[in-house]
């Protein structure tokens, strides 16, 4: 938490911070035994170690620590417009964890907050009354609410330490009028392949070239797993969302994304695919700049990017050619109404 040069050496997770609130809840205990090495500090309120100022992020990075803590409020938020809503009016997204094991070059988590260590929020029976209250008061009754639970973590990569995805997917099933999105770069589709599957679920994936993804998504497995990850959820009959976001157009970038996509669809039949995303590095402003500031070691934040109100993005040109080739190229697989695009 120091930032210390010996702390950031230590494996991660060796430290659990856990409130003092916190230890009553299920998850905290799980969290306990599954680390029965780690060394637990009692703390107040997860903000007080979460955000206190001077952290080094790509530092904690290398050893992170785990905040257990009970969310008091604001358990979901309206959905952004940097995310692909499909037009559904009903759009939230939720954080069950700050951050994410994973630790991509592209990542907005770097310029939004504060630590590189990951908070789990502990009391899920509250964020599903949240959940129930917003479906009962949705703008438009006659569609779901369409809840994103991944966007500020990797739900999935972490199901083995606590299993977020299956009590989501559970409360999914029991509640009507909910459909929830769980985001993933995980391979680790066999932690949930022993639940019923649910229309009330979309299994999300992002994709990327091998060569974007060994140079950028540090931690996250290739693709080729990440695909036979996909192939297994899509023969047991999930709804699959897969997701090329963002696409990095990197020299050569046309004739990878030809690869890829040809690879995803030899292996996955097109027509069970739920729909398709793909979309260009974009952020907000205000996270790029800190970003940059904290990761001089990226290519990433030295590109020539375009500033459209408060968002950092591809120039217009880079856009055009992203969004053409990109349908062009998915649309030789999937109907263009499955296809949704920030480009
Ligand atoms: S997997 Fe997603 S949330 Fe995790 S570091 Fe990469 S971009 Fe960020």
């Amino acid at each position: 938490m120091t930032g210390s040069a010996n702390f950031s050496t230590l494996p991660h997770f060796s430290h659990l911070y856990i409130e003092e609130e916190a230890f009553a809840y299920p998850l905290a205990q799980r969290l306990i035994d599954r680390f029965p090495n780690a060394e637990i500090v009692r703390i107040t309120g997860y903000r007080g170690i979460f955000t206190r100022p001077k952290q080094d992020f790509p530092l904690q990075k290398h050893s992170m620590k785990l905040i257990a803590a009970v969310k008091k409020d604001r358990f979901l938020y309206p959905g952004s417009g940097h995310s692909q809503g499909f037009g559904m009016e009903n759009f939230f997204y939720s954080t069950p964890i700050l951050n994410c094991v994973y630790n991509c070059d592209y990542c907005y988590l770097q310029g939004m907050y504060p630590s590189g260590n990951l908070v789990v929020f502990v009391n899920e029976e509250d964020f599903f009354a949240a959940a129930r209250q917003t479906l009962a008061e949705r703008v438009n009754p006659a569609q779901p609410l369409y809840l994103c639970l991944s966007y500020d973590t990797d739900l999935l990569a972490f199901e083995r330490i606590l299993p977020y995805c299956r009590s989501w997917i559970e409360f999914a099933r029991r509640t009507p009028d909910l459909l929830i999105e769980l985001r993933t770069k995980s391979a680790a589709y066999r932690s949930i392949a022993d639940i019923q599957v649910s229309e009330r679920v979309i299994l999300a994936w992002t994709l990327s070239p091998a060569q974007t993804a060994t140079r950028y998504e540090h931690g996250a497995p290739p693709s080729r797993r990440r695909i036979e990850a996909i192939r297994q959820a899509v023969t047991d009959g999930w709804p699959v969302r897969l997701c090329f976001d963002p696409v990095i157009d990197l020299p050569g970038w046309q004739r990878a994304y030809e690869t890829l996509i040809d690879d995803v669809f030899a292996r996955i039949d097109p027509m069970s695919v739920r729909d398709v995303t793909f979309g260009v590095f974009r952020m907000t402003a205000s996270y790029f700049d800190r970003m940059k500031r904290r990761r001089p070691d990226t290519d990433l934040v030295y590109e020539p990017y375009e500033r459209i109100d408060e968002t950092v993005a591809c120039p217009a040109e880079r856009r055009q050619a992203i969004r053409d080739f990109m349908t062009e190229r998915l649309c030789r697989y999937v109907p263009e109404e499955r296809i949704a695009a920030w480009a």
